[in-house]
């Protein structure tokens, strides 16, 4: 493709709200032919929901969230946020004073943590709560395998070494990802999915979309690696992202594609932004790198 091509072809994704940094990530993205796709806020509309609580301790459900918000409220995860506002219902106030919370941490991919009022308060997934050596009750497990089976993301809450509760978590799939999928099909491209969030929530979300393969479980690091190993087996692969945890396989990826909703580093570490954070944009994306590149049109 001539320079001017190359031009045009990204101002045309421009106006399209597809916007592409620079002529290589243009040329790139014709070659793909494998697709990564992140769960949360990638594949699934991405504004969680909390949708079932359950303690397993005798407290009051406004203690505990009032904990649980002031951990969360530190977070810029969707799940924290989702947290938060169902905290503020129970509490029945819209801009409600949270505790404060000394020695916030974020674990990226597993759950956040901070200390509030002199209690050590750790909120995520299974995981993050065996690294800290907290046991997990029955009526938690069963719990997990409910939910997990609807679709839905489970977030275990310990306070002081001890679980103290477990909320479930909805985020729909995006309406559109189906068709995404299959059309990236037809068009000889295979879609993968790679989440941070449980094998049993991935799984039921992969097949909503369509979806076969899957990784469940998945560190930051992991989704890289996952990016590295398909393109030693000679594929060339874009990778579809929305949040800091995407970000080291958006740039291992040939083409990181980055949701325009997503976190900032996201959408630094992207070649390509879709600025309308709608999925079928990385098909127009492809579309339009191979009308520049190829000269069958
Ligand atoms: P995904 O890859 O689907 O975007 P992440 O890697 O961001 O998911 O997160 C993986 C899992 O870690 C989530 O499903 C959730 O269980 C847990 N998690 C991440 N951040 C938080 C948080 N702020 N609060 C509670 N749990 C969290
Ligand atoms: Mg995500």
């Amino acid at each position: 493709a001539t320079p001017t091509a190359v031009m045009v072809g990204t101002g045309i994704g421009a106006s399209q709200g597809v916007l592409i940094k620079g002529g290589q990530a243009l040329e790139s993205a014709h070659k793909v032919n494998c697709i990564v796709f992140d769960k949360t806020g990638t594949l699934t509309v991405g504004v969680p929901v909390v949708v079932n609580t359950k303690l397993l301790k005798n407290m009051l459900l406004q203690d505990f969230y009032e904990l649980v918000a002031a951990t969360e409220v530190n977070s810029e995860h969707p799940i924290g946020k989702a947290i938060v506002e169902h905290a503020k219902k129970i509490k029945d106030r819209q801009d409600p004073a949270w505790p404060e919370a000394c020695d916030f941490v974020s674990i990226t991919g597993s759950g956040v943590k901070a200390v509030v009022r002199n209690k050590e308060v750790i909120v995520g997934n299974k995981s993050l709560m065996l690294d800290h050596n907290i046991s997990i009750s029955i009526n938690a497990e069963e719990f997990l395998a409910e939910a997990e089976q609807m679709a839905q993301t489970v977030v275990l809450v310990s306070i002081d070494g001890e679980l103290v509760g477990v909320l479930a978590i909805s985020d729909p799939l995006k309406p559109t990802a189906p068709e995404v999928i299959s059309i990236l099909k037809s068009m000889k491209v295979k879609s993968i999915m790679v989440t941070g969030d449980n094998w049993g929530t991935a799984n039921s979300i992969a097949k909503e979309a369509g979806i076969e393969a899957v990784i469940a479980e998945a560190k930051p690091q992991h989704k890289a690696d996952k990016v590295k190993d398909l393109q030693a087996s000679g594929y060339t692969v874009a990778m579809v992202g929305d949040g800091i945890n995407d970000s080291p396989a958006l740039v291992a990826a040939d083409i990181g594609m980055a949701i325009g909703a997503g976190t900032d580093i996201a959408i630094e570490a992207a070649d390509i932004v879709l600025m309308k954070s709608n999925l079928e944009d990385v098909i127009t994306a492809i579309d339009l790198s191979r009308k520049t590149f190829s000269r069958i049109h």
